[in-house]
C-alpha cells in the first residue's frame, strides 16, 4: 500500500518496554488535511501513527516503534486488556497503535476508507503479531469513555473481517466458490449515498468510479456471492464489467 509520511513532532520516543498489542480506531472529527496540519503543530500535543482519508489515502505521522499521543487519557475504560500497575492505568499510548479516519462521528465511511484502513490494520497486525479480533482492534471510547470516538458509522467487526481477509501476499486462492455465479436479469436501481463502482464484486479492488447519491444505475444482472458487507453479498454488474454492492442502492 502507498503511505505518505508526514512525521509529527508529537510523540514519545520508544515504548518503554512495551510492544504494541492493540490497534485503536479514531475519527478525526475533521479532514485529513486538517489533521496533517494539527499533528504537525507542536502546540496541539496530539498525534496518531496513521491517518486514513475518505478516498483511501494513508498518511503516517509517527513510527510504529514510537508512542503516538492518541489514547493517553483513560476514563471509565471498557477495554478489558488495558494494563494497570499498582492500581493505576498504564498509558495505553505505550502499547497501542492509533489510526485516525477522516470525517465526523456521524459521517458514513466510504468503501475506499474501509478498504485502506483494513489493509493497514492487516499489515500492522502482521508486523506485531496482533490478533484480529475486538479485544485487539478497539474504538478510542473503549479507553476514554468520555468520548464517542470513533463515532457511530464505523462497524469494527466489518473492519476486522476485511482486515482478516485481506491477504497482500503472492498466493492466489483457487477455491471455485470464489467465482461469482451471475444471474442475468436487467434492471435499474438508485444510489443511496456515494457509491463506489468497481471492476469486481470486491472492495479490495480500487474503485474505478464514484457516483453521487440519487443517481440511477442500470444493471445487467447480479451475483449472490460477491464480497459480504454487513451480511449482504449481493452485487450488481453491467455487461461492461462494472460492479456495485447492492447495499449501496435502493
Ligand atoms: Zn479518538
Amino acid at each position: 500500500m502507498s503511505i505518505v509520511t508526514k512525521l509529527s513532532p508529537n510523540f514519545t520516543a520508544g515504548r518503554k518496554n512495551y510492544t504494541p498489542f492493540a490497534i485503536v480506531i479514531h475519527i478525526m472529527d475533521g479532514t485529513l488535511a486538517g489533521t496533517d496540519s494539527w499533528f504537525s503543530n507542536p502546540a496541539s500535543k496530539v498525534s496518531a501513527h496513521y491517518g486514513v482519508g475518505q478516498q483511501g489515502e494513508v498518511h503516517q505521522y509517527v513510527k510504529e516503534t514510537d508512542s503516538a499521543w492518541h489514547a493517553g487519557r483513560v476514563y471509565t475504560p471498557s477495554w478489558t486488556l488495558i494494563k494497570t500497575s499498582n492500581g493505576q492505568y498504564i498509558n495505553p499510548n505505550y502499547y497501542t497503535i492509533g489510526i485516525e479516519h477522516e470525517g465526523k462521528g456521524d459521517t458514513p465511511w466510504t468503501d475506499a476508507m474501509y478498504a485502506a484502513s483494513a489493509a493497514l490494520v492487516h499489515d500492522i497486525a502482521d508486523r506485531w503479531h496482533i490478533p484480529l479480533d475486538r479485544q485487539h482492534v478497539i474504538g478510542h471510547h473503549e479507553i476514554y469513555g468520555a468520548k464517542t470516538c470513533p463515532g457511530t458509522k464505523v462497524d469494527l467487526n466489518k473492519l476486522i473481517a476485511l482486515a482478516s481477509g485481506h491477504d497482500t501476499g503472492p498466493q492466489q486462492d483457487d477455491d471455485d466458490d470464489d467465482i461469482p455465479q451471475k444471474v442475468k436479469t436487467a434492471g435499474k436501481v438508485t444510489s443511496r449515498s456515494r457509491l463506489n463502482i468497481r471492476s469486481a464484486p470486491d472492495t479490495h479492488k480500487a474503485p474505478v468510479n464514484i457516483v453521487e447519491p440519487g443517481i440511477q444505475l442500470a444493471y445487467d444482472g447480479y451475483v449472490n456471492n460477491g464480497e459480504k458487507i454487513n451480511d449482504n453479498s449481493k452485487w450488481y454488474y453491467t455487461d461492461e464489467g462494472s460492479w456495485f454492492w447492492s447495499g449501496g442502492v435502493r
